[in-house]
Order: C-alpha cells, then structure tokens, then sequence
C-alpha cells in the first residue's frame, strides 16, 4: 500500500522567518491525510528540521556527486543527514538545465544519498518540444535506465519517482490528469518489468503547477501517489489544500 507524499519544494525562496512561518502552519494543522515533506533551501535546513515536528520529513533540493573533499560550494550527504535530512531530490529539471546535470551524475547522487540513509525523491520528465513529438515516455524511460539498470532492489526502496514535464513546472499550465497518469503508468511498467513488488511499492510524485484546485483529480489518478509541489508549497493555505485533496 502506498502512502500519498505530498513535498513541498521552496526552490531559492524563502528566509528564517519564512521557514518558521511555513512550518508552524504545517504543524498547526494536526494530521494530515499524507506524509509530508518540505525542502528549504540549505541554510535552512536545521531550522526546518527543529520546527518541522515528528510528522514532516526535511530534506535539500540537491547534494553533491562526492562525499567529501575539495569541492567549494557543494553539500555532501552525509552533511544533509548530519543535520537531520531525511530526504533529497536529485535531478530537477532546473539542475538538469541549468546546472548541466546529466543522467549519470543523477545516478551517483542517488547512490550516495541512499548510502547516507535518504530517500531520494529523483525527477524526470519531457520537455514541451519532446512531447508534441511524441516522445515523452521514450525521454522519461531513457532518464530511468541507469537507475533501473543499476540500483538494487534494496536501494529501490529508498527511492521516490517524480514526474514533473518541464512543460508544467512554473508555468500555470498542469498536465492533465490523463496526461499525468499515461506517464505514470508508463513508469510503473517500467519498474514491473524490473520487479513487480518494485513497481506495487515505489512511490511516483506528479510535478507541474499542482495547486489545491487540481490536486484531488491528479491524485485519484491510478498511479499518481501524490505531488512535488514547487510555487504552490510557499503558501501555507494552497499547501495544506494539496496535502487535503
Ligand atoms: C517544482 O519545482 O518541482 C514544481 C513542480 O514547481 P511548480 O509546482 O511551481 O510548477
């Protein structure tokens, strides 16, 4: 049975008292009907990690492809667990694009943090010009192949998929939830081909403009089992509307 995770992804926002307002609401809202998790910035992890209670996991947007050494500016795993991480996501579009991350160095981030002890939320996903030429699931299986080629069975459960198509993340435009659920299911094919109990238990996220208004359709899609939620996961109402739909 696979438990919704709804993860709230701040992206370069928010500031100390903006993490204490944020959780405090999350807290204040007692039992949610999901898992939740939230991912600040680095600096402020700790404190998201003293004020997130029992009940909402923490973790960072990226770590580093190494454990430790001369790499300035980068954050090692063991670092985010030290400082009570439970969670990473590794290989945002926005790194991918941005940051030149490929699907390998996805693969070694992923393999230190399940090392660590994280759970590694991993993203894919197609690009609007991939999609109008039918592409999308043929990009996310390619995205999907070290991981599914390389990582154990027992690494498997430390790993969160989330479907974001680049397309939907910022724009206002959300796929909709037979579009998202094509591609979910697509991926638990994947995953069954590698291992049925894998694919009954692995966790697939949907990101892309998830609000309150969309949250419930998207999530009662078969495969969907929750959201990482980026702009919407800044306020704490349409925050708490996602993780009640
Ligand atoms: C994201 O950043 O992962 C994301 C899905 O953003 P948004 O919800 O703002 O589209």
């Amino acid at each position: 049975m696979r438990r919704t995770l709804v993860a709230g992804n701040w992206k370069m926002n928010a500031s100390r008292a903006q993490t204490e307002t944020l959780l405090s609401g999350i807290r204040d809202a007692g039992d949610l009907p999901c898992d939740v998790a939230v991912f600040p910035p680095y600096p402020y992890l700790s404190q998201a990690v003293e004020a997130a209670g029992e009940t909402v996991s923490v973790g960072a947007q990226n770590c580093a492809d190494q454990t430790s050494g001369a790499y300035t500016g980068e954050v090692a795993c063991d670092m985010l667990s030290d400082v009570g991480a439970s969670m990473v996501i590794i290989g945002h579009s926005e790194r991918r694009t941005l940051y030149g991350e490929t699907d390998d160095v996805v693969l070694r981030k992923t393999r230190l943090a399940i090392d660590c002890g994280l759970t590694a939320v991993v993203c894919v996903g197609e690009t609007l010009e991939q999609r109008k030429s039918g592409n999308a699931e043929a990009v996310v299986k390619t995205q999907l192949s070290l991981l599914l080629s390389e990582l154990s069975d027992t690494d498997w459960q430390s790993v969160v998929i989330a479907y974001e198509p680049v397309w939907a993340i910022g724009t206002g435009e959300t796929a909709t939830p037979e579009q998202a659920q094509a591609v979910h299911a697509h991926i638990r094919a994947l995953l069954a081909a590698r291992n049925e109990s894998l694919a009954a238990s692995t966790r697939l996220l949907y990101g892309g403009s998830v609000k309150a208004a969309n949250a419930a359709e998207l999530f009662s899609q078969q495969d969907i089992d929750g959201g990482l939620v980026g702009g919407a996961s800044l306020d704490v109402a349409e925050f708490l509307g996602i993780c009640r739909a």
